[in-house]
């Protein structure tokens, strides 16, 4: 016998029994973005490695190791995106739908690819919902799209457990200041930085500041501080954003640290944290990337938006019980048969089912058997309501009716009135 084979390391099969918490999921995302005015866009998975390489960043972690990057049969360098602003601005781009200041309010979800060490929370495919937003410069949308996932995690039920995390990283001027000064502060002291961080002191210095080695941590105590730097605009727009999230009665904390993990940023940056997953613990992080257009080869254009993990919330929402029972029951009614007369009448009678009571869930049992195990089967399914045809039924132009959740005795039903009576029962149910 040859070897089974097995799916890739880090990419993980949705089975059926998870998927019902997936839909409830993305059903609850999708129609709180409809609420507030988003769009949906769906863009290709792959792309040119370029393309990443100019928006991320050469001298990040996800461009310097993490990417799935491939030549094609034509020699062409091509990409698994590995987060999907990138890709986003690229499409507004080349089809020009953010031009003349046209606002864009934007939304798309789907899988993305990092090689990254895979633990809890951390796949090497995994699956994100992002928001993008074009046009809009000011503290208002920032505000819009926090309070907006702060409504999400209040329908799912998670709100206890999450904190939002705020920073603002400034201009790239401002920026570029701050970094002239933390550069020199760290090169005076450079024999006690870890090796990682030497080498982004030249080049990609700020990434310095979320270091994780305590020696590291414990010299950037008396660094220069980013939020002594902001420029005068940076400065309003964060007042400005803060003033919102009191007025909606939004907790957050400011973490002078939160610098985020790609280049684009500018302005706001924020991530919501929770404490229930170990360590990977943010399960949607966003920003302001007022430049990443202009440097994607665009007219200067205001961007914001942010990213949320699918896995690492589906993992908070079964961690703390909030899944809903009734997305678990995938069928409402169940039909047996027994005969082959029994399964046409039955057959006939579960398409005008179908056709009265649209959306109704019926299972029609498949692969005849016993009337013992099709019950047996019907019970299984997690079904409220098994019908029964067998011969006796077939004469009399009834079907049987029996409850399957302890609600009253089986009984028989006019096949005129069968859906009538289904309707009423699961009302009930
Ligand atoms: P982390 O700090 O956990 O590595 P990140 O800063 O790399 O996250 P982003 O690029 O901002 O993450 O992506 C947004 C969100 O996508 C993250 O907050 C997280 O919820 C999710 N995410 C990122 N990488 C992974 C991964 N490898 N597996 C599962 N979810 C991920
Ligand atoms: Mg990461």
């Amino acid at each position: 016998m040859s070897k089974l084979l097995q799916a890739i390391r880090g990419m993980n099969d949705i089975l059926p029994e998870q998927s019902p918490l997936w839909r409830y999921f993305e059903g609850a995302v999708a129609s709180l973005l409809d609420g507030y005015g988003y769009r949906q866009i769906r863009m290709p998975i792959v792309e040119a490695t370029e393309l990443f390489k100019r928006s991320i960043g050469e001298v990040t972690d996800i461009v310097e190791k993490e990417m799935y990057t491939f030549d094609d049969r034509n020699g062409d360098s091509l990409t698994l995106r590995p987060e999907g602003t990138a890709s986003c601005v690229r499409a507004v781009l080349e089809h020009g739908i953010s031009n003349n200041g046209q606002v864009q309010k934007l939304w798309y979800i789907g899988p993305m690819f990092r090689h990254e060490r895979p633990q809890k929370g951390r796949y090497r495919q995994f699956h994100q919902i992002g928001v993008e937003v074009f046009n809009l410069a000011g503290p208002d949308i920032d505000a819009e799209l926090i309070v907006l996932t702060w409504r999400l995690w209040g329908l799912l039920g998670i709100r206890n457990a999450v904190t939002l995390e705020l920073n603002s990283l400034g201009t790239s001027e401002a920026r570029a200041t701050y970094r002239d000064a933390l550069v020199q502060y760290l090169a005076a002291r450079s024999e006690s930085l870890d090796e990682d961080s030497k080498r982004r002191l030249k080049s990609n210095p700020l990434r310095i500041l979320d270091s994780k080695v305590p020696e590291t941590q414990a010299l950037l105590i008396d660094a220069p501080k980013l939020a002594d730097y902001l420029d005068e605009e940076s400065r309003v727009h964060f007042d400005g954003l803060k003033a919102r999230l009191d007025a909606a009665g939004i907790p957050y904390v400011i973490n002078p640290k939160l610098v985020r993990g790609l280049d684009y940023y500018s302005k706001t940056v924020f991530e919501w944290l929770t404490d229930q997953l170990g360590a990977q613990g943010t399960v949607c992080a966003g920003g302001r990337y007022d430049g990443l257009v202009e440097q994607m080869g665009g007219k200067p254009t205001a961007g914001v938006g942010f990213a949320m993990g699918i896995e690492r919330l589906i993992l908070l929402l079964e961690t703390l019980q909030q899944v809903p029972e009734e997305i678990s029951r995938q069928v409402d009614v169940y039909l047996c048969a027994l005969g082959e007369a029994a399964e046409l009448a039955g057959l006939k009678l579960a398409e005008r089912l179908r056709d009265q009571l649209p959306g109704l869930r019926l299972q029609v049992n498949a692969g005849a058997g016993n009337f013992k195990s099709q019950l047996k089967k019907a019970d299984k399914s997690g079904a409220l309501f098994a019908l029964v045809v067998g011969e006796d039924e077939l004469a009399q132009q009834v079907i049987g009716f029996k409850p399957l959740r302890g609600q009253g005795e089986q009984q028989n039903i006019a096949w005129s009135e069968l859906s009538q009576h289904l309707a009423a029962c699961l009302q009930q149910a």
